[in-house]
């Protein structure tokens, strides 16, 4: 049956995910603070609300894909003494957040949305552009099961795996273990691939061979972090579009201090940190975290 769903945060994975639940017959309301990442959801024939306020009138379910806690909490819960928007979404509706943020600002908002009589939930996403983009994203999700419940015909619209971590907040904590993960072996990867080159070997053919080795991962199934070897992999890209350096920095800061407030030891979370701090100081930041192969790699003569 057909919803009517304000979806806000139309960025690289926002918008895929939004025009899934428009193609799957929802009556989408989308809104984002960029015109372009609008007009290219607008050329879609998804309907673009006037302002977030609007986008949410009427709306039984809200899903955002913001890029940190700071906007996600803003949006909701306003700021510099503007009312937030869940003083404009109608009782009842359900907020599914998909942005990868602190699970304590998960569990800040959904206090105050139950404050409110409206459900909550944390459920960040794997699977990159092209699991937004075919409807195949992993799921991660924390909240009530009779919340999960209300979300799971919306959620597979967008997604194929749908995982109950836990109480709200439970989410968050599940994708920063997996992107921190994630940072240490596109470095790692990066690493084992600057070596072979180093050493006269056709990345192509040097990555063949990992992938089918004890070294296998997902970069080098779907993203590998060197040019032309995946079609259509971000690196054969220009590094465009994917996910950005300063969103996987912001990943490994959420992974880091979460390991100093429970005491946990984590220095290869650390230590990938550090490395994309320094590429996106060096000026990487806006491009996708798999060009931390240029800090690795002899620069082209
Ligand atoms: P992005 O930067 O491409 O898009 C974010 C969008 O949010 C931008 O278009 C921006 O204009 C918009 N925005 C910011 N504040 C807003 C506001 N107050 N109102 C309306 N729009 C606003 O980021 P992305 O790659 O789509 O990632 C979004 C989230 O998903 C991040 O938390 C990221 O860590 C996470 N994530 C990304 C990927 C990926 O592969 N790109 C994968 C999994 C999870």
């Amino acid at each position: 049956n057909t919803m009517k769903i304000a979806f806000i945060g139309l960025g690289n994975m926002g918008g895929p995910m939004a025009l899934n639940l428009h193609k799957a017959g929802h009556e989408v309301q989308a809104f984002d603070l960029s015109k372009p990442a609008c007009d290219k959801l607008a050329a879609d024939g998804v309907a673009i609300a006037a302002s977030a306020t609007a986008a949410v009138q009427g709306a039984e379910a809200i899903v955002t894909m913001l890029p940190a806690s700071q906007h996600v909490e803003a949006l909701f819960l306003g700021s510099n003494g503007q009312p937030g928007l869940l003083a404009h979404i109608a009782k009842g509706a359900l907020v599914i957040d998909s942005s990868t943020i602190a699970a304590a600002t998960s569990q800040k908002v959904a206090q105050a949305a139950q404050a409110q009589g409206v459900d909550f939930i944390d459920a960040p996403v794997s699977g990159g552009t092209g699991g937004a983009i075919a409807g195949t994203l992993t799921f991660m999700v924390g909240g009530s099961t009779a919340q999960l419940e209300r979300a799971r015909p919306l959620l597979e619209k967008m997604g194929a795996n749908i995982f109950h971590a836990g109480a709200v907040g439970a989410g968050q904590t599940a994708k920063i273990c997996n992107n921190m993960l994630l940072g240490i072996l596109m470095v790692g990867t990066s690493e084992a691939i600057a070596l072979g080159v180093a050493n006269g070997l056709d990345p192509k053919v040097l990555s063949e061979i990992m992938r089918r080795s004890s070294g296998g991962n997902w970069a080098l199934e779907k993203y590998n972090p060197y040019p032309g070897v995946h079609e259509n992999a971000p690196a054969s890209k220009g590094y465009a579009g994917g996910f950005g350096t300063d969103l996987m920095l912001k990943d490994l800061g959420l992974s880091q201090e979460n390991a100093t407030a429970v005491k946990a030891s984590t220095p290869l979370g650390g230590m990938a940190r550090a490395i994309y701090a320094a590429h996106s100081i060096a000026g990487h930041g806006g491009e996708d975290f798999s060009s931390v192969i240029k800090m690795l790699q002899k620069k082209q003569a």
